[in-house]
């Protein structure tokens, strides 16, 4: 029963050789050649081509290669009763607050202007806000948002939480549910999502949402695009509401040439690199789940449908 790779935007091949390193005699089957469908046990999904799980009728296993599901989810056909799993990592969590301290101490040391001072040959110092008077707010308080909220209050930020259910993490003041959502976002000096991607999570960033951070707040989204209404944003930062934004996802990826972000000076734009996924790194746990679901045992890492992460 064969492991099918399907994953149309990513390069097979270091895939591959990172599969096969833990498994030499791996069934592997690479999309579209993925052979007669009734032998495919376990997918490797990355943006799947929509309606294709529904014809593996033997199929035990979806495997998302990131830590979101939403690209599988959005699926409308996805055979039922099939498990859904993702990758969790540390390196990924640590790529991912690196990426988040990198852009929370970019704004408040104020390095945007002092790039635009250097082109101009300007010597202007300004005086930064001391940590312990920014308030960071981290939507999702999961294996990216505890992570990054550790390093931030390590670095002594005033930092805040915002989840679905209570938590209690030592330094972080900690917000839920939508009846915590507004107190949240009022004392949000540097909002930052890293939410997954759900029904319920959609368009959250959003003129009503916007509007309740403090003025001159400023936005870190590295979740998902579609968590932003990007013209809100615009508009935002335009009335002179919000500072300004570092956005590594996107509605559009890539991010249309045309697109207003891409030449905006209170918008710092990456290319949906936050956090990526290294074959090398993950493979073991991969071909793990595979070894669990041949042998007829649950795989690990699997995420609650219902909830959609
Ligand atoms: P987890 O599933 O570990 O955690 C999700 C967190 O969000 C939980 O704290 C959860 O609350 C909270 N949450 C979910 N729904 C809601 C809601 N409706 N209201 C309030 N809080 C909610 O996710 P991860 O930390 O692993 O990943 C988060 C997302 O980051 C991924 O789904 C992916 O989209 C994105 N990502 C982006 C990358 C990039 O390179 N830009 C790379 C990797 C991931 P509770 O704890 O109560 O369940």
């Amino acid at each position: 029963m064969s492991l099918l790779f399907l994953a149309p935007e990513l390069n097979a091949r270091s895939w591959v050789k990172h599969l096969r390193r833990q498994d030499p005699d791996l069934d592997l089957r690479i999309w579209p050649d993925a052979g007669p469908p009734d032998e495919v046990l376990f997918v490797l999904s990355w943006k799947h081509p929509l309606g294709v799980m529904k014809q593996f009728p033997r199929l035990k296993c979806i495997a998302s290669l990131g830590f979101g599901v939403d690209h599988i989810l959005r699926d409308p056909d996805l055979p039922t009763g099939v498990p859904v799993t993702r990758i969790v990592d540390a390196a990924m969590v640590a790529a991912m607050s690196t990426y988040v301290l990198t852009a929370v101490l970019t704004h408040t040391r104020q390095f945007d202007h002092y790039r635009q001072d250097q082109t101009r040959k300007t010597w202007k110092p300004r005086t930064p806000k001391q940590p312990s008077d920014v308030r960071v707010g981290v939507m999702g308080l999961g294996h990216l948002g505890l992570d990054a909220a550790r390093m931030l209050r390590a670095l002594d930020f005033q930092v805040f939480g915002w989840s679905r259910t209570a938590k209690s993490i030592e330094g972080v003041t900690s917000f839920s549910g939508d009846e915590g959502l507004a107190d949240f976002l009022s004392r949000s000096d540097i909002l930052i999502c890293l939410l997954p991607l759900t029904p319920a999570t959609h368009g959250i960033l959003n003129r009503q949402t916007l509007s309740k951070l403090p003025a001159g707040a400023y936005l870190i989204n590295v979740a998902r695009g579609e968590h932003l209404v990007e013209e809100d944003l615009l508009a935002a930062v335009e009335g002179g509401r919000l500072a300004g934004a570092c956005l590594d996802v996107f509605r559009q990826e890539p991010l249309p040439e045309s697109h207003p972000f891409w030449c905006h000076p209170q918008v710092t734009v990456t290319p949906h690199v936050a956090s990526l996924t290294y074959p090398k790194d993950v493979a073991p746990q991969i071909i793990a789940n595979y070894h669990r679901v041949r042998a007829g045992q649950p795989p690990q890492q699997v995420v609650d449908l219902k909830r959609g992460y």
